[in-house]
């Protein structure tokens, strides 16, 4: 049925070029929407403006079209959506989900400060205040309003249960000041609109999961199944960097490797079938899964690459 297709989604931030970390996350959401008959989108997260550029959103499509990865729909900007994130933060605040912080940035870090000295989360005074008329014409942000000594778990595929203390988080910005939406906030949102059901990712943004899931639930809106990669690390085991040579998917291209060697070399690069090391396309897509996805950073591995695209 149609309620029960997969979605996956690509969500870079154009700040830069697209390096071989994204290509393999765009890849195993390309590979989970295929092996279930589902769509992978695209989603440019274009919200900081200052680091956001048009160069960078031309490279990582570039890399992805070289890649032969293209989304099933148009791709979404998700600048262009903040009416509807600001839209879902006012439904936030009259649930009492959400709240306006008067608070100054230069007192708020004065509290932040104190709370970090005393090993606490940090609490607004507006958590538990309510604005008079006159507060409401001054600058504020908007919070998320956590619920308080609970747990949140998210179930993820490839690291499995994982739990925080509500007590641990703090209440996250949605909206700053200038009435711009936050990362987790138009994430939470874009998920949910596009109906993506299967959020792939680094994970770096495993506590990002924590914090989305409580907007989820704080909106009654159902939680995507999350599966968070290990990141990819240098031959030597260290994070990547310049001196493991290329990060780049374009500079792949100019070394004259070939896509579909590309393809499976990151495919095998945090996953595994066995011991099979080439495979095409059409096998990669029966077999990939979430069980072979491994929890160690994956490494470089520049001889296996050179292995695989002599094979191609
Ligand atoms: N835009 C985020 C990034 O580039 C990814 C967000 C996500 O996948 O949820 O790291």
């Amino acid at each position: 049925s149609p309620s029960s297709t997969v979605v996956t989604r690509f969500a870079p931030s154009p700040t830069g070029y697209l390096h071989i970390g994204g290509a393999r996350t765009a890849l195993f959401n390309w590979l989970y929407a295929r092996a279930h008959g589902g769509r992978f989108l695209i989603r440019v997260e274009d919200t900081d403006r200052e680091r956001s550029t048009e160069a960078a959103v031309k490279a990582i499509f570039d890399g992805l079209s070289w890649l032969e990865l293209f989304g099933d729909e148009e791709p979404v900007f998700q600048f262009a959506r903040a009416d509807r994130h600001r839209e879902v933060v006012d439904q936030l605040l009259e649930s009492g989900h959400a709240y306006r912080d008067f608070t100054s940035a230069e007192e708020t870090g004065r509290l932040r400060d104190a709370a970090k000295a005393e090993k606490r989360a940090f609490e607004s005074p507006w958590r538990d205040r309510e604005p008079t008329v006159d507060d409401l014409a001054l600058p504020h942000v908007v919070r998320f309003r956590r619920p308080l000594a609970t747990t949140v778990t998210v179930a993820d595929q490839v690291q499995g249960d994982v739990s925080w203390s509500t007590e641990d988080l703090d209440d996250l910005v949605l909206l700053r000041s200038d009435g711009a939406p936050t990362y987790n906030l138009a994430v939470v949102v874009d998920d949910h609109d596009m109906g993506v059901t299967h959020v792939i990712r680094g994970d770096d943004h495993l506590n990002n999961a924590a914090r989305q899931s409580l907007i989820y639930d704080a909106l009654g809106w159902t939680r995507p199944t999350f599966a968070h990669i290990p990141l990819i690390h240098g031959p030597d085991g260290a994070k990547l960097s310049k001196r493991h040579g290329a990060q780049a998917v374009h500079e792949y291209a100019e070394m004259g490797y070939l896509p579909e060697a590309m393809r499976n070399y990151l495919a095998r690069l945090g996953w595994s079938h066995g011991d099979d090391e080439l495979f095409s396309d059409e096998q990669a897509i029966a077999w990939f899964d979430f069980k072979g996805v491994g929890k160690a950073p994956a490494r470089l591995d520049f001889d296996k690459l050179a292995h695989v695209n002599a094979h191609w």
